[in-house]
């Protein structure tokens, strides 16, 4: 039977009870095979710390929206695809959870629940990453191995643990690497020197989790850091991007998780305090200048939020990345991969920037501020608005706020109603009564209609 552990009682208390059941399934299924399934990541991690915090969680994140399992123990070229296999298995037992394939092997996702409120729950099964070996079956060396050189290759001592689901040694934590003493002590450790210049996104990682999770960067790792960054960090990941185009998806996700997260601001702070954003490109760094323009950001697309539908994160990105040489900048948004009007955006900034600057000090009425604005989308006004002086922005900002958003008394149909025929002069109507609006010269359905009869007369 399953040896007691603290970490089995964690699961089996902690866990959905659907979950566990299909965990339990799934490790009989992988028995039945001779394989070896394992909990690793961030769910141990996670289950660990709510523990620690018996239960009130630091963050709000510690609800799972994935859950990784590691198949292992396997002696035959054929079984690279065991976690295929063992989804696919898994399946036939819960016939609700969907089954995704990435690649002809290794890894199968799950997607257990889709929840509107509770969010979709994925779960991950990954074939050991390892060498193969051609060794006789049932080796317990080589299969002890082969989770440790998978556990390797993770980022962090704590998401480099491991919880054995099949027996034998049911429920046994594997923690090759000191994972329980640094999350006891709030550590951030990477498992080899050469962590960083292996895959530099896990900077960001670091930095996301210990902002996150609130733990101090252990001061080796950290030093790993600098030593990466000093060591040319950005013409290594350039050099690199040619041969590995997923490098350049996992630095945009990674971007994408810190910018979005509420914590996004600390993050940066450190992030900014590393130099880390010469992995973006060797002169971008933060100025006071460019910290206000980001709290400004942050501000503006608050308020916004309720208009329009901007994807935050990517502005304040763009933001960071119009800190660069006009030259620069859309090279940047390529780089990584940004979608077409974003990099369109930032290539064309500094000439949308001119041509802003010149006409709205000419305007006086807001429907010439309207007429002047309206080409331009909401991303970009945002962008030069953070970036230009106090009177301009604040145009910029009644404009995205109020009117933009105006509409006058009497729309197209209401027009129709009245017996106004569609046509060429229709625009030109619509667009007086805009106008009017927007200018205060009309705000009701009386005062509409009474321009119209004074300008547009139907008999
Ligand atoms: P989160 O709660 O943010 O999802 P997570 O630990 O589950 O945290 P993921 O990005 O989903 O993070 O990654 C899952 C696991 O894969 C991690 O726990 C880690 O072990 C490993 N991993 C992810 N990215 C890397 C990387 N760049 N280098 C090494 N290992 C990684």
């Amino acid at each position: 039977g399953p040896i007691p552990s603290v970490m089995w009682d964690l699961l089996r208390d902690r866990l959905d009870p659907a979950l566990w059941e299909m965990l339990m399934t799934a490790a009989q299924l992988a028995e039945q095979r001779g394989w070896q399934i394992y909990l690793v990541g961030g769910s141990v991690r996670d289950l660990l710390l709510i523990d620690r915090y018996q239960g009130a969680t630091p963050t709000e994140e510690l609800l799972f929206d994935d859950i990784d399992l590691v198949v292992d123990g396997f002696h035959q070229a054929a079984d690279q695809a065991a976690g295929v296999e063992l989804a696919k298995a898994i399946q036939n037992f819960f016939p609700n959870a969907k089954l995704q394939v990435h690649g002809r092997f290794q890894t199968a996702a799950l997607l257990w629940h889709e929840d509107e409120a509770l969010g979709s729950l994925w779960v991950d099964i990954a074939t050991a990453r390892t060498e193969f070996y051609p060794y006789p079956a049932a080796n317990p060396e080589v299969e002890a191995s082969s989770i440790r050189q998978d556990l390797y290759r993770r980022d962090f001592t704590i998401n480099a643990l491991a919880v054995r689901l099949t027996t034998p040694h049911q429920g046994e934590l594997l923690d090759y690497f000191g994972g329980i003493l640094d999350l006891r002590e709030s550590l951030i450790r990477v498992l080899h020197a050469n962590s960083f210049i292996e895959d530099p996104t896990r900077i960001y990682r670091a930095v996301r989790f210990a902002v996150r999770l609130g733990f101090q960067l252990e001061p080796q790792t950290e030093s790993y850091i600098h030593h990466a960054i000093a060591s040319g960090i950005y013409a290594h990941i350039q050099s690199e991007m040619e041969h590995t185009p997923a490098l350049q998806t996992r630095l945009r996700r990674e971007l994408k998780l810190v910018l979005e997260a509420s914590y996004w601001y600390r993050a940066l702070r450190v992030l900014a305090r590393l130099k880390a954003l010469v992995c973006l490109h060797p002169n971008l760094e933060m100025t006071p200048g460019l910290w206000r323009q980001m709290r400004r950001a942050h501000r503006t697309l608050k308020h916004f939020d309720k208009a329009n539908s901007l994807e935050h994160w990517q502005v304040l990105l763009e933001l960071l990345i119009a800190s660069l040489e006009p030259a620069e900048r859309g090279k940047v948004a390529e780089g990584l991969q940004l979608p077409a009007e974003s990099i369109d955006r930032l290539s064309h900034l500094h000439t949308t920037e001119a041509a802003i600057a010149q006409t709205l000090p000419t305007c006086d009425r807001p429907s010439q501020i309207v007429d002047g604005l309206s080409p331009y989308d909401a991303e970009t006004l945002v962008l030069v608005g953070c970036r230009s002086d106090r009177a301009l922005r604040r145009q910029l900002w009644q404009y995205l706020l109020h009117w933009s958003q105006q509409r006058p008394p009497l729309d197209g149909n209401d027009l129709k109603q009245l017996g106004y025929r569609p046509g060429k002069d229709f625009k030109t109507i619509l667009e007086t009564l805009r106008n009017a609006t927007l200018d205060g010269q009309i705000a009701t359905v009386e005062e509409a209609k009474a321009l119209l009869q004074r300008q547009f007369p139907t008999n």
